[in-house]
């Protein structure tokens, strides 16, 4: 039967061939020995390999391959890159040293004390902050490739909640005020580990006064005078789009 095979190197970049995931009845490399293949659905499976990519073949950075891939790949892509990640990192418990041995398919147990570990998952939120109807509060981060305008973003911290957590990253990155806080959607973001969600919120009090370490630039745009923004599925763009083509909600 043909497959669409997910494979990975151990720098957590993806074979593809012609900008496509392979697919073939035989994988186009092996599996790393002692470690898991998994399998997503009947059609798809994805495991690690420590060979070269062939003639044909490249590997590439899983996030650069979010610019290739459709969505749908992409995030299946996302997903196995996660798991193959946990099998080959999680081998021994952290508290006594024993060996982690599967207890179901998306979880590991400790033979010896019985500690039993998920792979990790961090929370990030990303805020589009408006102003009236018409202006977004955009800024440039020193992180950011390229010369484009994001949303402030960060992540989460003990005994935060997500509220809580916004509210102190644009105080620290913009040294705003914000109320109105709405969720908007969230999304898998595997760079590694990452859950982004998303948020509107409206601007409050304070004058910018941008932290310098973070961010180059952060003002206020107007509409239809936006700069470059973020790419295509990205959290950062689809906010940004929804405040676009829905000004009567705001
Ligand atoms: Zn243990």
């Amino acid at each position: 039967m043909v497959k669409n095979w997910f494979i990975f190197n151990s720098k957590n970049e993806i074979l593809l061939k012609n900008n496509e995931i392979p697919v073939s009845e035989n994988p186009p490399l092996e599996c790393q020995k002692g470690n898991n293949i998994f399998e997503l659905d009947d059609n798809c499976s994805g495991f690690l390999s420590e060979e070269n990519a062939p003639q044909g073949f490249e590997f590439i950075g899983l996030r650069k391959s979010y610019d290739i891939l459709n969505k749908e790949i992409h995030y299946k892509a996302g997903k196995f890159s996660e798991l193959v990640n946990f099998d080959a990192t999680i081998r021994f418990c952290s508290i006594c040293g024993g060996k982690m041995e599967y207890s179901s398919p998306i979880s590991k147990k400790c033979n010896n004390c019985g500690k039993e570990i998920w792979p990790r998952i961090n929370p990030a939120v990303i805020v589009l902050i408006y102003k009236g109807k018409d202006e977004i509060l955009l800024s440039k981060g020193y992180g950011f490739r390229g010369t484009f305008y994001g949303l402030t973003a960060g992540f989460l911290e003990t005994g935060e909640s997500l509220e809580e957590c916004i509210k102190r990253e644009v105080k620290e990155e913009t040294n705003l005020n914000i109320k109105n806080i709405k969720y908007f959607a969230s999304q898998p973001w595997p760079y590694p580990n990452q859950e982004m969600i998303g948020f509107f919120a409206e601007y409050e009090s304070g004058e910018i006064k941008i932290q310098e370490e973070e961010l180059s630039d952060c003002k206020w745009f107007k509409r239809g005078e936006l700069p470059v923004i973020p790419t295509k599925i990205s959290m950062a763009r689809m906010l940004i789009d929804y405040w676009i083509d829905n000004r009567d909600k705001f």
